[in-house]
């Protein structure tokens, strides 16, 4: 077991930006102020990993967490887990190991029999080739280490339901990846050896922007490497897969200008031209069928999911979809101006009922309702039912009402040059009205809208649970609304 120095030190962290690109790394090591800042939603999916990763512990209770009481601090633990090791502790958490440079810290390390076991806990539900190259590392440090036995990943069990209480051996899934290590053990020396020869030339690589900055994740120094970047950068253009660009860009086409005409196809070819004329896509005949078909009084309906990795509610699985707010513009005809209501759960207790009911109460009031997107909506209404078969037909019935939004977008019957391809609906209505009224709002995602909530349901505070509450409704409300004022100007628009 051996201690290293700092300035050699890779952690798995900065041993996977180096895979990702040498640049990336060399920033990370040298210059980590100049990292993005973390976005609110991947702050919260570190928070619900440790979260899952502390519980997982409960597989093997007993152990001693040799976790750092500083980030600086490493050495601390690989010395305390050296200490366990000899005195015979079985179950260490957090046990950290450094070989080859490379720092490493293991959620849960087992002894059984003399041998060794080494697990891995994600908060996911599958295995992903970025899981299995972190536990390749893994492998190689702690098999130069420790009499290692096997390796395995953690993951969540998608047929666990929970029951009374929760049964933690069910919850998780346990699949060795020891074979899938071995085999990568030349890859992950070659890619040690790359990081070190970055940090021994301390020179900034050159290294060009490309389908790497996305993959497996977008790189934390994308703001910095990107800044100055045409706008119309080819990788920018959402309506481009990024393998589609890497081979564009290659060719020397760095922004759409330069995209060759017979080079396009499709939908690609018609986004391309409106951004190069500035002109909108307005397919009329297509739009007026589908504003005929619209039959008022109209809603526009938006729900919101909690999907908790930990299933909260007896019968749910990991990650179940639960509706837990929806909001609601009804309009009675075009000269009247859309009423706003809400469904939101405040009990830590499963929606279904309350909200089947309500949504059911207004759908009985109009004869359409407009959804964007409305795969999403229906999967989370089917989940429902699935707990309350016997309103399996009155949501049928609703789910008859729907009539998708998105469709006149991802159809490019309507298009927005600025939109470059982007079929969201915050992008498409901030390129129509040149601003975005999701901005100034504190939640401004449906992934953020559903940590949030969780938040809210553990908030002890009245006052802050009360702001929480406030905020989500406010942005729930923003969605139907975005909705409503797109569909006014298109409707404007073909008159
Ligand atoms: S943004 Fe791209 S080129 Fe720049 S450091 Fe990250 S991966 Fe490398």
């Amino acid at each position: 077991m051996s201690f290293v120095s700092e300035k050699h030190l890779l952690s798995k962290t900065s041993f996977l930006k180096s895979v990702q690109c040498s640049k990336a790394f060399f920033l990370y090591k040298n210059h980590y102020q100049l990292k993005d800042p973390l976005p609110k939603e991947k702050q919260a999916v570190f928070n619900r990993g440790y979260q899952v990763g502390v519980l997982a512990q409960n597989l093997f209770p007993g152990g001693v967490d040799v976790s750092p009481t500083h980030v600086a601090k490493f050495n601390d633990s690989v010395k305390k887990t050296k200490e366990l090791i000899e005195q015979g502790q079985k179950v260490i958490y957090e046990a950290a190991f450094v070989h080859d440079g490379v720092l490493i810290a293991l959620d849960i390390l087992v002894n059984e029999g003399g041998k060794w076991y080494a697990y891995e806990v994600k908060s996911s539900l599958k295995i992903s080739a970025a899981y299995v190259m972190d536990a390749a590392l893994q492998y190689y440090v702690l098999s130069n280490n420790i009499n290692l036995e096997d390796i395995y990943l953690v993951t969540m069990n998608d047929k666990y339901i929970l029951q009374d209480s929760l049964d933690v051996q069910a919850l998780f899934r346990i699949k060795s990846v020891k074979e899938d290590a071995e085999k990568n053990v030349d890859f992950i020396k070659y890619h040690i050896q790359q990081a070190k020869n970055t940090i021994d030339k301390d020179v900034l690589p050159k290294v060009e922007i490309g389908e790497k900055c996305f993959a497996p994740y977008q790189c934390d120094f994308y703001g910095t490497c990107w800044k100055h970047e045409p706008t119309n950068n080819i990788f920018e253009f959402s309506g481009i897969s990024k393998k589609q660009a890497q081979v564009w860009f290659e060719k020397g086409f760095k922004t759409v200008y330069y995209i060759p005409e017979e080079e396009l196809t499709g939908k690609t070819k018609l986004m391309v031209q409106s951004y190069k004329n500035h002109s909108e896509i307005i397919d009329k005949p297509a739009l007026q069928k589908f504003y005929a078909k619209i039959k008022y009084p109209l809603a526009f309906f938006d729900a919101e999911m909690y999907a908790p990795a930990v299933p909260q509610y007896k019968g749910t699985t990991p990650f179940e979809a639960m509706p837990f707010l929806f909001s609601w513009h009804s309009l009675a005809n075009d000269n009247e101006q859309p009423v706003h209501d809400y469904f939101f759960q405040e009990e830590n207790s499963y929606a279904g009922k309350a909200l089947l009911d309500k949504l059911i109460v207004q759908a009985d009031k109009v004869n359409n309702i407009l959804v964007f997107d409305t795969a999403q909506e229906l999967k989370a209404l089917s989940a429902v039912v699935k707990h309350f078969p016997e309103y399996k037909k009155q949501i049928d019935a609703l789910k008859n009402k729907f009539i998708d939004f998105s469709d006149v977008f991802t159809n490019l019957w309507y298009y927005h040059p600025l939109t470059k391809g982007s079929m969201s609906l915050k992008k498409i209505y901030e390129s129509v009205f040149g601003k975005s009224i999701f901005d100034d709002l504190p939640i401004k995602s449906g992934l953020l809208a559903s940590y949030k909530y969780d938040d809210y349901l553990k908030e002890p505070d009245l006052f802050a649970k009360q702001e929480l509450k406030t905020n989500l409704v406010e942005y729930c409300k923003t969605d139907t609304q975005a909705m409503y004022d797109l569909f006014v100007y298109i409707k404007v628009a073909i008159l």
